[in-house]
């Protein structure tokens, strides 16, 4: 069961105060408090887990601090969408808006290799209007003998660096709960001049352990990859593991599964599923068109696989597109072969635009 409280409601008001001694007098029932920061107002989501079948929905519903209650299936109790229930989708961070209607860039380098490119790439970043990139930090490889990332070594330059350029949110992926302490750690150290999203590659979609400490955790928001190998439900039960622990700002993202059916492309592009996830959840959705292709090839029309990849998944829905660029692909220290050019980033962008305002044109067309 789950209790939508009045907007705004503070911990230390009486009426929030009064509907927690009652929720916790209830016997064998557990309660958990999400809280969610959207753009005008702060929203509290409680959760009642055990058998709340006895529980009558009128009588909860007259607790002061509630403004509504829902009855919630099993599955994806915290990210899912229910049934005659209209419960906000996303969350805002650092000032930027992520909600299943929202659209964002996020184009950077896969792997940060020095200060000069970093540089290069926001600058061109913050000429072209965007405000989000993606830099990894901590790769992992295939290979043990493969560059693994600068780590935190690099982390105080790439935040001063985005904070120059203005850049509010950078997607990097985690492997490990010590990188969660050590991002902090940098973003303190130089005076907190960007935002983060912590990312869970694919190759972590069911590190439990990774999951839970991310979820603990409500200062930075999640990107969770999907997992090559596993089922949607699989990786959509995830994504609920960082909702279970508390925290439920969670986005998705499609890159592509694992299968020789995807060649000459290094995944099988799964962007079809952009709708499916909206669908079964509140999550905001994003796709990775570079991981999902993995080449620059380019089709006879002379637009790049990956471009044309990105315009499915934006036609689709997508809230988010993550992307590798390189100031110079031969030179990237991981995935070179797949990064876009810094001065394709205009045409890529006027694609991105094009696509998006005819997937909105398509929503009026069907009523939305
Ligand atoms: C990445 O985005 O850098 C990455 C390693 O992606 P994935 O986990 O989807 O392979
Ligand atoms: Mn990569």
């Amino acid at each position: 069961m789950l209790l939508i409280l009045h907007p705004n409601t503070k911990d230390d008001d009486p009426s929030y105060k009064e509907t927690m001694t009652f929720l916790q007098a209830l016997p064998g029932i557990a309660h958990r408090v999400h809280k969610v920061q959207g753009q005008q107002q702060q929203l509290t989501e409680i959760y009642l887990i055990g058998d709340t079948h006895t529980l009558e929905k009128d009588q909860i519903e007259t607790l002061p601090a509630v403004e509504r209650v829902v009855r919630i299936a099993d599955e994806y109790r915290v990210l899912g969408r229910h049934k005659d229930s209209d419960l906000v989708t996303g969350f805002t961070y650092n000032g930027v808006d992520f909600t299943q209607d929202s659209f964002h860039l996020f184009a950077g380098l896969c792997a940060v290799d020095n200060p000069k490119h970093v540089e290069e790439m926001l600058r061109v970043l913050q000429d072209n209007g965007q405000q989000c990139t993606r830099m990894g930090a901590y790769k992992p490889r295939t290979n043990p003998y493969s560059f693994q990332g600068h780590g935190d070594s690099c982390l105080p330059y790439v935040f001063e660096l985005a904070g120059k350029y203005g850049i509010k949110v950078v997607a990097m992926e985690v492997t490990h709960e010590a990188h969660i302490e050590e991002i902090d750690a940098a973003l303190e150290q130089t005076g907190r001049p960007t935002g983060v999203m912590l990312q869970i590659g694919t190759r972590n979609t069911q590190n439990f352990e990774l999951l839970k400490s991310i979820g603990k955790q409500q200062t930075y928001p999640a990107l969770l990859k999907r997992g090559f190998g596993i089922t949607l439900n699989e990786s959509l039960n995830a994504a609920e593991y960082l909702a279970s622990e508390g925290n439920s700002q969670v986005i998705f993202c499609l890159r592509g599964m694992k299968s020789s059916f995807g060649a000459p492309h290094r995944n099988m592009v799964d962007f079809t599923h952009v709708p499916v996830v909206k669908r079964l959840t509140r999550m905001p959705v994003c796709i990775d068109p570079s991981h999902s292709v993995g080449t620059r090839e380019v089709a006879p029309d002379n637009i790049m696989d990956v471009a044309h990849a990105t315009a499915q998944g934006i036609i689709a829905g997508a809230n988010m597109v993550l992307v590798d660029f390189h100031p110079d692909p031969p030179t990237a220290l991981v995935d070179g072969p797949q990064a876009l050019l810094l001065e394709e980033l205009p045409a890529f962008l006027a694609d991105v635009r094009l696509v998006r305002e005819t997937y909105l044109k398509r929503g009026a067309i069907w009523g939305g």
